[in-house]
C-alpha cells in the first residue's frame, strides 16, 4: 500500500489552475523527489500534502487515511521549509522541544527525542545557541531536529537547501540522505535541481506547468526520458 497516495489532485487559486490532475504514488519508506522549473507547481503540491492549502478537487491519503480535511497538525507530517522557519527567541533545544510540548508529551519523552535528534544531527554542543549564532547549516539541521522529534510518518522538504553555498549544499545532500537510510522515513523532497533529485532520489518526479511529464528512478529518467523537456531536464542527451 501506499504510504502517501495522491490521486488526481487539482488546485486552482481563484480562476487560474496550477495543478492539473496529479496523481502520485509514494511507498513506505520511499524518497520521492518532486522536480521540475520555478514555478510548475511543487511548493502548492507539497503543502497540499502538508495541509497548508486546500485541495481543489482529488483525494490525498496518508496511511490508509484520506486527509483532503485533516488540519496540518493531525497529519502525521513533519515539513522542512527553504526559511527554516526556526523561532529567533528560543534556544536549539527550545526549537526542537516546541512542537511536542504543544502536543502534551511528557517532558522526559520530549527530553529523550530532544537527545536523540541532537545525537543524529551532531547538535550536541548547539543545544543553548540562538538560531542567529548558528551557521546556516547548522540551522538547517535544527530545523531537521524539529521534524525529527515528531517521528512523522512523512518528511515533507521545500527546497531545503536553496539558501545554503554549493559546498555545503553538497554536504547536506548527503546528510539527509544518511538520515533518511537511518531513520527510513517516507520522504517528499522538492527542489528545481536536477542534481539533487539525481543523487537523492528513489524515485522522481518531473513536473512542468502544473502537469506530471514522467515518472520514474534517476537512472530511468535518464536512460529513456519520456519527451525533450524531461531529456533537457535531467540533463540526458537525446
Ligand atoms: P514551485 O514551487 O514549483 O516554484 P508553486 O507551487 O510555488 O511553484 O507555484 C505554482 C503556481 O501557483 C505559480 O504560478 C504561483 O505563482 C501560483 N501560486 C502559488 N501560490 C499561490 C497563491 N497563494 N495565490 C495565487 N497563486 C499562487
Ligand atoms: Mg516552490
Amino acid at each position: 500500500m501506499a504510504q502517501v497516495a495522491i490521486s488526481k489532485v487539482a488546485k486552482a487559486f481563484g480562476t487560474v489552475k496550477v495543478l492539473h490532475e496529479v496523481s502520485v504514488d509514494i511507498a513506505d519508506g520511499q524518497f520521492v523527489v518532486l522536480v521540475g522549473p520555478s514555478g510548475c507547481g511543487k511548493s502548492t503540491l507539497l503543502r497540499m500534502v502538508a495541509g497548508l492549502e486546500t485541495v481543489s478537487a482529488g483525494t490525498i491519503a496518508i496511511g490508509d487515511r484520506v486527509v483532503n480535511h485533516l488540519p496540518p497538525a493531525k497529519r502525521d507530517i513533519a515539513m522542512v521549509f527553504q526559511n527554516y522557519a526556526l523561532y529567533p527567541h528560543k534556544t536549539v533545544e527550545q526549537n526542537m522541544a516546541f512542537a511536542l510540548k504543544l502536543r502534551k508529551t511528557e517532558a522526559a519523552e520530549v527530553a529523550q527525542r530532544v537527545k536523540r535528534a541532537a545525537d543524529i544531527l551532531d547538535l550536541n554542543p548547539y543545544l543553548k545557541r540562538y538560531p542567529r549564532q548558528l551557521s546556516g547549516g547548522q540551522r538547517q539541521r535544527v530545523a531537521m531536529g524539529r521534524a525529527i522529534v515528531r517521528n512523522p510518518q512523512v518528511f515533507l522538504f521545500d527546497e531545503p537547501l536553496s539558501n545554503l553555498d554549493a559546498k555545503l549544499r553538497v554536504q547536506m545532500r548527503t546528510e539527509i540522505k544518511e538520515l533518511h537510510q537511518r531513520l527510513k522515513t517516507t520522504t517528499i523532497y522538492v527542489t528545481h535541481d536536477q542534481i539533487e533529485a539525481m543523487t537523492m532520489a528513489d524515485k522522481i518526479v518531473v513536473m512542468r506547468d502544473g502537469r506530471i511529464e514522467q515518472v520514474g528512478a534517476p537512472l530511468e529518467l535518464f536512460d529513456r526520458p519520456a519527451n525533450l523537456f524531461v531529456a533537457g531536464f535531467i540533463g540526458s542527451p537525446s
